[in-house]
């Protein structure tokens, strides 16, 4: 029997706004992790700055609160030192697109089996509202002076370049397909970005649910196939995934949008260099025995000694 969401409920005071598209977010993130029998110390939820970044407190979980846009390099060593856990990057697209983009692209290089869930409402809510990477070129929210001149980056295409094998797009508010979404991207043995458009009904005055209910649409619902088996698959399927990917305007569209399963995750990339390594990863072996490490490191590097 599947564990009940309320194991994954930490004992925190939950400090969003009322109505933030946060809560979805969390409330799906509890009921997949309950559906999938994830135990809570096997669980680590990694978070950045920004009110995302307070998922990590209310989550029950082995959990991290990373510096501002570093999210994604210390799940990435979470996650190399004990691959058997599951890991989740909860971050906002300030802290994930803007000053941790360099990351979120290396992550897509690497294919490290993480799910990233990026919480993206255009804004920057946690400092008052400030243009995010994500806001469209000339919508002026509420806390801007003038329109918003710089155009905005597109989370799913940025993945897509960056190698990332699993792309889908939710919607905060709904949150039985984004705990489906969130599921699908956690069994996916590989890079994860789950795009959640969340509105931030505090400071983003312009992309409502309102805004967002008169675009949105299922592409499952057309029959949209997104699965990559082969290069054929890449070759025959790519014109209409890449139409997928861009689109965002009057029509917007969920759900999974690209899922490549051709490509081998960076876990077994590091298993075929080093033999035995899933099987012993480095977070597992003892480095000392009764407070004496158990590798000398005169022995190690005694061929890279300089003599003088
Ligand atoms: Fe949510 Fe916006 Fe409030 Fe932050 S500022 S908690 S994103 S409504």
């Amino acid at each position: 029997m599947a564990r009940s969401w309320l194991e994954y409920k930490a004992p925190a005071w939950v400090q969003w706004c009322p109505g933030c598209g946060d809560f979805g977010i969390l409330n799906a993130i509890y009921r997949a992790v309950a559906e999938l029998d994830i135990p809570p110390e096997r669980l680590v939820v990694v978070g950045g700055i920004g009110c995302s970044g307070r998922t990590t407190f209310y989550v029950k979980g082995s959990n991290a609160h990373a510096l501002h846009g570093r999210a994604i390099p210390l799940a990435t060593g979470i996650k190399l030192a004990r691959p058997e856990l599951t890991v989740i990057v909860a971050g906002g697209d300030g802290d994930l697109l803007g000053i941790g983009g360099g990351h979120f692209v290396a992550l897509g290089r690497r294919n490290v089996d993480i799910t990233v869930i990026l919480f993206n409402n255009a804004v920057y809510g946690l400092t008052k509202g400030q243009a995010a990477p994500t806001l469209p070129a000339w919508v002026q929210t509420k806390a801007l002076t003038s329109p918003n001149i710089h155009d905005n980056v597109n989370p799913v295409l940025l993945a897509f370049a960056s190698g990332y094998t699993f792309i889908a797009r939710g919607y905060a508010y709904h949150t039985n397909q984004l705990k489906e979404l969130i599921k699908a991207g956690i069994r996916h043995k590989g890079a994860a970005l789950i795009d959640v458009l969340q509105p931030c009904p505090t400071y983003n005055n312009v992309m409502t649910n309102k805004w967002y209910e008169e675009r949105i649409y299922y592409v499952d619902e057309e029959g949209y196939d997104p699965v990559i088996r082969s290069a054929d698959d890449m070759r025959n399927k790519l014109p209409r995934i890449m139409e997928k990917l861009m689109e965002f305007g009057n029509r917007i569209p969920l759900g999974i949008l690209y899922w490549n399963q051709t490509r081998d995750s960076f876990e077994e990339r590091l298993e075929k260099l080093m033999p035995g390594y899933l099987q012993a990863p480095p977070g597992t072996r003892r480095i000392d025995i009764e407070g004496r490490p158990v590798i000398d490191p005169f022995e190690v590097f005694k061929d890279r000694v300089i003599q003088t």
